[in-house]
């Protein structure tokens, strides 16, 4: 039984769509460049589309802008391996013709300040995804490590307002519990949570309780669970414990609303921009100690999946089905 999951596991992978909606590379600029290739290997290790993030809580427009234009030159350079997809059918044919798909993701709303139209220029360039405050709170709305979480702020409706105009879906992962529900009560578009995992399974101000979940899954959204130890919860970023996160969402609202959004992210340089950014990162929560895992260990996943009972088509949603879904339904362009 066991050697039979082991191989079935594989070729589910090997058959599905892979989506990992979040892989972080190195702020610095001549570090994240030197890192590109890593995604050779995500692509090699199985990923057909990821989604790697230009910037978090107070890097700046001008810092965003650059990370964005050097990864879009390189990718665009190598469109033999490479496609950065407008559209989810750009992605389909992209995978059939052994072509990885790149979008991009903003992790805070610090960078866009007052100036909407900067969505729009985002959007235009690839970013599919933007959350509004990255740990701490901002001027759209409170973080995951305030004291006091805000809210969701008029500034915070209106930058949903235009994401959802212009087709980029609103992330709710790491916004504080108070504006992450205002965020999921305010939006008419589905919200995604791009990479949290449940709070049920692991007590972290980072992970998302229940009511959160079924909220999101009300929006027509999806929750992706990430490979980050402190918020898998068994000290180590295994397969077989993401299979659990996903079992736990799976049991609350069903199998359209979970996804995966790894949040690898090169080891030195995380562990680097962690103890820089402290302000981001406070003490107590286990941040010296992250981990993250990447696709490697999705066959373990789907392994543990077919052990809960999963059928191939259901785990098949959860590596990029649903994902695609919300691509198909909502990046539509404003006219
Ligand atoms: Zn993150």
């Amino acid at each position: 039984m066991l050697k039979v999951n082991h191989d079935r596991a594989n070729r589910i992978f090997n058959d599905a769509l892979v989506w990992d909606n979040h892989l972080c590379l190195p702020m610095n600029p001549a570090r994240n460049l030197a890192s590109l290739p890593l995604i050779e290997d995500c692509h090699r290790n199985g990923v057909d589309v990821v989604s790697i993030n230009i910037g978090f809580g107070s890097f700046s427009w001008d810092q965003h802008l650059q990370l964005l234009t050097q990864m879009r030159q390189w990718f665009l350079a190598r469109s033999e391996r490479f496609t950065l997809p407008a559209t989810a059918q750009d992605i389909l044919t992209a995978r059939s013709d052994g072509k990885m798909s790149i979008i991009f993701d903003v992790e805070g709303a610090i960078a866009i300040g007052d100036d909407l139209t900067r969505i729009r220029l985002l959007h235009d360039l690839g970013v599919r995804w933007l959350l509004l405050a990255y740990n701490n709170g901002n001027k759209a709305g409170g973080g995951c490590h305030d004291d006091v979480d805000l809210g969701l702020t008029a500034h915070g409706r209106a930058l949903i307002d235009e994401m959802e105009r212009v087709g980029m879906l609103v992330c709710a992962s790491h916004s504080g519990y108070r504006t992450a529900r205002e965020i999921l009560d305010y939006s008419r578009a589905p919200v995604i949570f791009s990479h949290s995992n449940a709070r049920a399974l692991r007590d972290h101000p980072r992970n998302i309780d229940d009511d959160m979940i079924r909220r999101c899954a009300a929006t027509g959204g999806v929750i992706g669970i990430n490979a980050v130890n402190i918020f898998l919860g068994e000290g180590d970023a295994s397969g077989k414990t993401m299979a659990k996160h996903i079992d736990h969402i799976v049991q609350l609202v069903g199998i359209d609303h979970a996804a995966l959004g790894l949040d690898w992210a090169p080891k030195d340089d995380m562990a680097e921009e962690i103890a820089t950014l402290a302000h981001l990162f406070p003490s107590g929560f286990g941040y010296e100690k992250v981990q993250t895992g990447g696709a490697e260990l999705l066959p373990d996943m789907i392994e543990q999946l077919l052990t809960f009972g999963y059928g191939d088509e259901d785990i098949k949603k959860v590596l990029g089905g649903n994902l695609l879904r919300l691509a198909q339904a909502n990046w539509m362009k404003a006219t």
